[in-house]
């Protein structure tokens, strides 16, 4: 019997190279690869050895008759994958891994920093690590007490799954040669040149965390938030965590048709009961325990089959009420038809529903009091494959909106920046120098801040290996300062600068902290969110430990 990737898959190809006959695809080093939303097993190939399944990070591959009922359509999905004609004839080769492009000149020691702690980060560390023959220290800053960025402030709290790629960067945070500084930020207790001070090079991985805007009138009123707010704040971002959201009303309207929007309606739409089996913070357990909502409208500026949500996240809706309306759904790709199928179950009595509006944008937030009280959507026509607004327009009562449109990233002191893409400037993750192109000695990126917001989490470790090519190549060919300070001078700066920073030991206190509390409500953790009280933790001053 077959294997099959299900919905968590990160994409980071761990899987390709384990297999013996090769059948699973596109591989990073194939087409479609880069632009593709999952990997897919060929079951007419798959040998059933499961050599894949303890290679994958996440959990995303279970054999077919080990399927949960609402894992199904992914067996479907991943043979459909292989009717394209275009994904024949694929050779049964196992991919060889580990492919070293070129031979080190320059052995070490190396010394990096890396500016952040998420996929991007992670993955970068890692390469560097694990180099053969390469002798290298890498020094991981970040700003809050916790590490792994979007996964633990990002990915949804129901995505568990998701979420256990932590392990593989657990795993690189233990690893020799590593050294972690929490509660550090990178110009405020530290600035870049200080960095290059004591490193060869700088990785920047700070993401991309600023939300783009939709330019319509009433976009900030009370009662508007961005989703990437909405999302930090359920997960216990300390930064968010005072933020409230009115959920004493019964429609609440996302715009955009991202994964990111996909979340957030689908929290919005979930049972209480469901969403405390996750690791939800706790203030967010008790608002959404209140919740008055009964209809979570989604507005897609375009058609169903250009909504950016990938197909595994659609499936996720499976077990919820989604209706649509039906004379959209009439384009033959895999996403509209599923939303159709999804759209035509058998609705349940009191349950709340999330509702698809395509070719639909917001013209503007009505105000009542200086809160939203409804949005103002026009139907749009789409000519040439842009869209184009049409007189018919109409407005959804609503006291919530949540704009879920896409994410930038933010300029860093001292460095060049593109303001249209909202990156760094770079070439093969070297940054360059806005007006010359050249690359600036020993800075590169990875990550959304290098490529931006795109992709899911194992695309960041195609990224970070391209970046950390090029990092190696411009070490091994001396291109690269010496650094004139060592790490005592930089762990004093340190002390003197931010001294409640702390290092990987700190993170495992909270860590298990968080993860004892978990157990003691049946839930896969609780996380603090008061950065006070992850330090006290962390350094072992905390009164109720
Ligand atoms: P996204 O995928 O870029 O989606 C942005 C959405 O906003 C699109 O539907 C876009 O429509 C729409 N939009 C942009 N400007 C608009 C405007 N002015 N008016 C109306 N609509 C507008 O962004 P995201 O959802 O934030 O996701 C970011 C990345 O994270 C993606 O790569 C996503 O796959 C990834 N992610 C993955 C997961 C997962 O794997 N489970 C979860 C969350 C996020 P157009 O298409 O028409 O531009």
């Amino acid at each position: 019997m077959p294997h099959v990737v299900t919905q968590s898959c990160c994409k980071d190809a761990s899987c390709v190279p384990v297999c013996p006959v090769n059948c699973i695809h596109p591989t990073p080093d194939e087409s479609g690869f880069a632009t593709g939303e999952m990997l897919y097993i060929d079951p007419d190939v798959c040998i059933d050895c499961s050599a894949c399944v303890t290679a994958c990070p996440v959990s995303a591959i279970v054999a077919d008759y080990d399927l949960e009922v609402a894992d199904l359509p992914f067996a479907d999905i991943n043979a459909a994958y292989y009717e394209e004609p275009s994904h024949q004839g694929y050779s049964t080769t196992p991919v060889v891994a580990n492919k070293r492009r070129f031979e080190l000149h320059e052995r070490g020691p190396l010394r990096v920093a890396v500016v952040g702690s998420g996929p991007a980060a992670m993955y970068a560390a890692e390469e560097l690590l694990t180099r053969r023959g390469l002798e290298v220290e890498v020094d991981v800053y970040e700003r809050l007490p916790v590490p792994w960025g979007l996964v633990r402030f990002g990915v949804a709290p129901d995505h568990q799954l998701t979420k256990s790629v932590t392990k593989l960067f657990a795993k690189t945070g233990s690893r020799r040669g590593l050294f972690f500084h929490f509660n550090v930020e990178i110009g405020t207790h530290l600035t870049h040149d200080e960095l290059l001070e004591h490193h060869h090079a700088v990785i920047y991985a700070t993401g991309a965390p600023r939300d783009r805007r939709l330019g319509v009138p009433g976009e900030l009123l009370e009662g508007s938030h961005s989703a990437n707010e909405f999302v930090a704040w359920y997960n216990g971002h300390p930064d968010f965590a005072d933020m409230s959201f009115n959920f004493g009303v019964e429609r609440a309207v996302v715009v955009g048709t991202g994964n990111v929007a996909l979340d957030v309606a689908r929290v919005l739409a979930s049972d209480i009961d469901y969403l405390t089996t996750t690791d939800m913070a706790d203030h967010a357990l008790e608002a959404l325990r209140y919740s008055q909502i009964r209809e979570v409208v989604v507005l897609g500026r375009r058609g169903p089959e250009h909504a950016a949500y990938t197909l595994s996240e659609l499936v996720g809706l499976t077990n919820y009420d989604v209706a649509t309306v039906p004379d959209a759904l009439s384009s033959p790709d895999p996403k509209t038809q599923f939303l159709k199928q999804v759209a035509a179950q058998p609705k349940s009595e009191g349950r709340r529903r999330i509702v698809f509006r395509f070719l639909s944008s917001p013209l503007e937030l009505v105000e009542h009091s200086g809160r939203v009280r409804a949005v103002r959507v026009v139907r749009n026509e789409l000519v040439d494959g842009d869209t184009s607004p049409t007189d018919d327009v109409e407005e959804f009562d609503c006291g919530l909106v949540l704009r879920s449109i896409g994410n930038r990233g933010i300029p860093l002191s001292g460095l060049p920046f593109d303001q249209v893409l909202g990156t760094l400037p770079n070439v093969a993750g070297r940054v360059v120098d806005s007006a010359t192109a050249e690359p600036l000695v020993g800075v590169y990126a990875t990550g959304w801040i290098k490529r931006g917001p795109s992709g899911v989490i194992g695309t960041n470790k195609q990224c970070a290996q391209e970046s950390v090519e090029s990092l190696l190549a411009d070490f091994s060919n001396g291109k690269l300062r010496v650094p004139s300070q060592g790490r005592p001078h930089l762990d004093e700066l340190i002390g003197l600068r931010q001294p409640s920073s702390f290092g990987y030991s700190g993170w495992k206190a909270i860590d298990a902290y968080e993860l004892k509390a978990g157990r003691e409500g049946r839930r896969p953790r609780r996380k603090l969110v008061d950065v006070s009280t992850m330090v006290d933790v962390a350094l072992g001053t905390c009164p109720t430990r």
